[in-house]
């Protein structure tokens, strides 16, 4: 009996102190959904364990400060760590708020805003620089608000050779300075872009984007009318700076799925090109650079000590003696100070090409109003010196060489990158910009169907531009040398361009019709000098000229002849390029409007990308001997009005008949001196009369 009282009391008493202990708990976290607490670790590298099961905020010496849910509270406890619970930064924190109402009078921003105040604010900045300035959504938070970004830029709809720089503050809701410098940085950016050399400079060379609050739900989770009861996490109690994937730790570090305000910035991510930007928080005053996940260090730590030192630097001397001096000079490396998993920065630099660094600018999470305009002035130049670094480094533009179109490349510095450290030039532009350190640098230019370039000594400086633009040669790229001549302009030593002279070339490539149908767009603005027609001329890979059918043709296009028999693009004097890849042998038709077609009758051969081959110099160049010694050399059988591949009676009955007695650019005048008359007709049709083309169909 009394065993059996003494275990019920038991179990009494220790389900009180359960229940005691649960209620005390649900206390703790009624208000704010998340408590901060301090705890000393039994050893430095239990960070790395414990950083995944609470959002560690600070480590000062070997104390940790840390967040928390409850969740990750209760199973931080099971841990058995002694700790102290601290007093939650919007404890006692109750600024002068800005209503909507008092918009029009902000001129000393030493105030917070309302949610609704907010929201105008950015709209109205729309609204009073409509060139310069595109207020948008990117998304939704959890409770509905919006997650607004200003672009500011010249050209707001156009697509220029410019970077894309991005600014985001306040993830961690209690994290407020940010919030109220990116606010002011937006109206001063506005406001000076008629006067400020330097800010006109930035706005007309940067696709310049702010977000002033990534988590409004943390920041005004006390009601739209407030700050003064702001949180760390979102909502749902997620640390949205632990909520990314992770380079190392995976899509879900944090074991929670991604949130609305999560998957918004991921999706603004992927849809732009960011190529540096910076993201703000509070608890500290260092510029933090990658990474934070894991230890070794990013390929451009160089760039990174001097941008955060520049930064640094400055801020240091625009304020009181102290302000960012901390670590090592107002910097640090983040997994050096402590380590996390799922943060934005991470995020930014692995899987966007984009070097984010981690700011903390307040060591008060929620600095009081009346501080916030000192405070702006400590970090004001800073911000856009940072900025205007996106402009520095090595830029330039990567095309096609043939086409001159924009092309995607990967841009990469040989012996130097790590870790997703390259970039990319980006399409509709085409335009690439790589931050990096002074140095001279081996630069490789990689596209998918473009042989690889690589760009040996570019020599950088820091606060310069290196400007290379590259042209990348297609793969299976090739040109062709061909010599032809036609029968009637032919002269003994080359051809007559009386049809060019006579201004009776057309600009438009003239193979449209039948039996050609050829759909290229193929026009000039002028026909050069010594052009003497358009020739339509067609590729056929087999292995034997015997069996170059129609079927074989690999590509097709019209180009000009010249007068000493070279077939030339449209510029006059470069050789006809194209791209295809040859399997068996390439075989050249050459097709004029009324001489009969011919292919070559051996392979044409290739030295140094040049497909070469010369028809003139025998009849047995042509398959079957299908052209004709015209007097000195050997040429294209003339007499074809019609093009149907036979000199017969249509082309005389029908062709020659309709152009007779005409001058100007017809097919009846097979001599093509601009006028069709006898000559043609008893000169060149009348001995060619009944040959065929021998080219196989
Ligand atoms: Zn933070």
């Amino acid at each position: 009996m009394k065993k059996s009282i003494l275990i019920t009391l038991l179990a009494l008493w220790t389900g009180y102190a359960f229940t005691q202990t649960q209620n005390s708990l649900d206390n703790l976290f009624s208000k704010n959904g998340e408590i901060y607490f301090k705890f000393k670790p039994e050893f430095q590298n239990d960070i790395n364990r414990l950083t995944k099961i609470i959002s560690i905020d600070n480590v000062d010496g070997d104390i940790i400060i840390a967040n928390a849910n409850q969740k990750e509270f209760e199973e931080f406890l099971k841990l058995g760590y002694d700790y102290t619970i601290l007093p939650h930064p919007n404890k006692n924190f109750n600024p002068k708020m800005l209503s909507v109402d008092d918009l029009k009078n902000i001129k000393d921003w030493n105030t917070y805003p309302t949610y609704d105040a907010y929201v105008a604010m950015m709209y109205q900045f729309e609204t009073d620089y409509p060139l310069i300035c595109d207020v948008f959504s990117i998304g939704q938070s959890v409770q509905g608000r919006e997650l607004l970004v200003a672009k500011i830029s010249d050209n707001l709809s156009t697509d220029e050779d410019e970077p894309e720089f991005l600014y985001t503050s306040t993830m961690h809701g209690d994290e407020t300075a940010g919030y109220i410098f990116m606010l002011r940085l937006i109206d001063s950016l506005l406001t000076s872009y008629g006067t400020v050399p330097r800010i006109i400079g930035l706005i007309n060379e940067i696709e310049i984007y702010i977000n002033p609050l990534a988590n409004p739900d943390g920041t005004y989770w006390g009601g739209n009318n407030t700050v003064s009861g702001a949180i760390r996490r979102n909502a749902n109690s997620v640390d949205l700076n632990r909520n990314y994937p992770d380079p190392e730790d995976g899509p879900h570090p944090d074991g929670n799925p991604w949130q609305p305000e999560t998957i918004a910035f991921m999706n603004f991510a992927e849809n732009h090109h960011f190529v540096i930007s910076s993201n703000m928080h509070g608890g500290a005053e260092v510029c933090n650079y990658p990474w934070d996940t894991w230890s070794q260090y990013p390929a451009d730590t160089d760039w990174w000590e001097y941008v955060c030192h520049e930064y640094a630097d400055t801020a240091q001397t625009f304020s009181p003696s102290g302000y960012m001096s901390g670590f090592d000079d107002g910097i640090t490396n983040g997994y050096a100070w402590y380590s996390i998993a799922g943060g934005r920065q991470d995020y930014m630099n692995y899987f966007h090409q984009c070097r984010e660094f981690t700011l903390e600018l307040t060591n008060t999470k929620l600095l009081s109003a009346s501080q916030l305009p000192a405070y702006w002035g400590y970090n004001r130049r800073s911000l856009l010196n940072y900025m205007e670094q996106v402009l520095f480094g090595i830029r330039g533009i990567v095309t096609d060489s043939i086409t001159g179109q924009p092309i995607k490349a990967e841009v990469f510095i040989l012996n130097h990158e790590a870790d997703s450290s390259w970039v990319y030039s980006e399409i509709p532009v085409g335009n690439y910009h790589r931050p990096i350190y002074a140095g001279t640098y081996d630069i490789q230019f990689s596209a998918g169907g473009y042989i690889t370039k690589v760009i040996e000594n570019v020599n950088v400086t820091n606060k310069n531009t290196t400007l290379l633009d590259v042209q990348l040669v297609p793969e299976n790229f090739f040109q062709v040398n061909i010599k032809v001549f036609l029968e009637g302009p032919f002269n003994g030593t080359d051809m007559n361009t009386d049809l060019n002279s006579g201004g009776f070339i057309p600009l438009y490539q003239p193979y449209t019709g039948s039996p050609w149908n050829y759909t290229g767009t193929e026009s000039v603005v002028s026909v050069p000098v010594n052009v003497v027609d358009w020739v339509l001329i067609e590729l056929r890979d087999t292995t034997d000229a015997s069996l170059a059918t129609g079927e074989t043709m690999i590509g097709w296009q019209a180009a000009f002849i010249l007068n000493n028999g070279s077939v030339v693009g449209l510029d006059g004097s470069n050789m006809p390029w194209h791209v295809a890849t040859i399997t068996n042998n390439l075989f050249m038709v050459i097709w004029h409007r009324n001489h009969l077609g011919i292919i070559s009758a051996f392979p044409l051969t290739k030295t140094g990308g040049v497909y070469t081959y010369d028809f003139t110099t025998g009849a047995g160049q042509a398959y079957n001997s299908g052209q004709k010694d015209i007097g000195g050399a050997w040429g294209m059988v003339a007499g074809d009005g019609n093009g149907d591949g036979i000199v017969d009676d249509f082309d005389i009955s029908v062709t020659w008949t309709s152009d007779a007695g005409k001058s100007g650019y017809w097919r009846g005048d097979f001599n093509m001196n601009g006028q069709t008359d006898n000559i043609d007709k008893n000169g060149f049709w009348l001995p060619n009369f009944g040959q065929g083309s021998q080219v196989p169909d």
